[in-house]
């Protein structure tokens, strides 16, 4: 028998793991399974399935679930690693799986390996083959520009063309005796952005939506900054982060729109932030677990301390920063905000409140929708000075930022309705510790 075990691949399109169910003559079945541990809440009162990942997830588990038709998903929740090997007792297999992108995945493969599971793993989450990357390996670039060279350099480096969807009608499936099932704590109700609807099905029609009908690829460049509306960016990351959509195909698809219309500064743009989503990727394989240390990839000390009352504000969103609280809200409440906030939010809580970036982290890990663990950890550990490129770390000045990013406050009525009308020189006045607001006082004032 083979046994494909998905886990952040959750589609048919371009996904080499049910071509090998489909070359083997035997038996096949599929499973996701649920770590149990996601749930389990620590000493900080952090998990890792808030609310908006538990919807995504449950969504695109079911739209997965219709796509096979006949060939049944197995879901378990439990120890991945204790359930697949109870199964294995009860009938042998073959273990077909994505290669592990986080220290904690490779360590589950090791354990089934070492237990004596034949193990076939492939490639889902990447552009690149490892082929092409691994000339890299033995010096990575320290810094995203210098992966960039490397990729564009003439001739650059193609990406693999997906591979379509395959038809899975054929599969003899083999039956699973565990007990099986998921609890879900509740029923997903409508999101608040249609690429946020979990499964295939919804990221390719809002894929095709955002690059051919909407064409909001035009003003990509322009308007990724942005705090608010539909389009602004593409909004495509929880369906990259649940393997819904292949990189792959994304980026073929933006090849085929620049075909159609042209390539300009805009849709280079889109595929340029899909290079730095890879560069974190193969970072994280080649640096591994040091980039959960204090000191990230520098290995220096990287200050951080923890203060109960600024982490209790910071989960209340009360900071008593407007700005930040209204960014808080948005994340808690819909699992998404844009990237300008998240470098903004990440800025005021390591280098504003000097909390440790690695409790950021793990507050964005449980909240984004997106959650992805290259992406996230490369990002926070980069403003706190404690990734590539360290420099100092990314200090932003808040005040500059907003006047920029946000100058009518629609971001910020939108999320802080109980405020007011008021202006952005008030909001400023209050952040600097004029009482002016009937708003809590700020955690530490902001001067610039
Ligand atoms: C502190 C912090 C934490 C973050 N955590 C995550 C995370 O857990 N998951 C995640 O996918 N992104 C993360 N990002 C990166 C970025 O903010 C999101 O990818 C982006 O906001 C998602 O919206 P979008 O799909 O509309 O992005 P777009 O601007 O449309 O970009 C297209 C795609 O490129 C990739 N991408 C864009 N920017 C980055 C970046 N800076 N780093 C890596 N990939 C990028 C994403 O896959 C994204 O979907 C984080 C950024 C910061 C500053």
């Amino acid at each position: 028998m083979r046994l494909l075990w998905l886990r952040n691949d959750l589609r048919l399109d371009d996904h080499s793991g049910w071509q090998r169910l489909a070359d083997y003559s035997g038996d096949a079945a599929a499973v996701f399974i649920l770590p149990a541990h996601w749930r389990a809440t620590d000493k900080d009162g952090l998990h890792r399935l808030g609310a908006a990942r538990a919807a995504y997830l449950q969504q695109a588990l079911a739209d997965l679930s219709e796509r096979l038709a006949t060939f049944p998903l197995t879901l378990l929740e439990g120890d991945p690693v204790a359930l697949l090997l109870a199964w294995h007792r009860q009938q042998p297999f073959e273990l077909v799986t994505h290669a592990a992108q986080a220290p904690e995945e490779a360590d589950w493969l090791t354990r089934l390996s070492d237990a004596g599971v034949p193990l076939h793993t492939f490639e889902a989450q990447p552009l690149f083959d490892p082929q092409q990357v691994e000339p890299l390996f033995t010096a990575f670039p320290a810094s995203f520009t210098g992966f960039r060279k490397q990729v564009e350099k003439k001739p650059a480096w193609p990406v693999p063309a997906p591979q379509p969807a395959m038809d899975v009608s054929g599969l003899r499936a083999a039956a699973c005796h565990l007990t099986t099932g998921i609890h879900w704590p509740a029923a997903p109700g409508a999101p608040a952005h249609p690429a946020w609807l979990g499964g295939e099905t919804a990221a390719r029609g809002w894929l095709h939506h955002y690059l051919f009908e909407q064409r909001a690829l035009t003003h990509y460049k322009a308007s990724r900054n942005e705090l608010t509306g539909r389009y602004f960016s593409s909004h495509l990351s929880a369906a990259l982060a649940w393997g819904c959509l292949s990189p792959r195909a994304v980026w073929h698809r933006i090849l085929a729109y620049e075909q159609q219309w042209g390539s300009d500064e805009h849709s280079y743009w889109l595929r340029f932030e899909l290079l730095w989503r890879e560069y974190f990727h193969w970072s994280l394989r080649v640096h591994g677990s040091q980039l959960f240390a204090a000191g990230g990839l520098t290995g220096k000390a990287v200050t951080g301390v923890f203060n109960a009352e600024y982490w209790q504000a910071w989960c209340q969103a009360r900071t008593g920063w407007p700005m930040i609280d209204a960014g808080l809200k948005e994340l808690v409440t819909t699992g998404f905000c844009s990237n300008r906030l998240r470098q903004n939010l990440a800025s005021c809580f390591i280098h504003e409140l000097g909390l440790d970036w690695r409790l950021g982290a793990r507050f964005f890990e449980q909240h984004l929708v997106d959650f992805d663990v290259a992406s996230n950890w490369g990002n926070w550990a980069y403003i706190a000075g404690a990734g590539h490129d360290p420099r100092q770390g990314r200090h932003f000045s808040p005040h500059r930022q907003w006047r920029q990013y946000d100058p009518g406050l629609t971001h910020l009525h939108q999320w802080l309705p109980e405020l007011g009308p008021v202006t952005l020189e008030q909001v400023e006045r209050h952040q600097r510790g004029e009482q002016l607001l009937n708003y809590p006082a700020p955690l530490v004032l902001l001067e610039c």
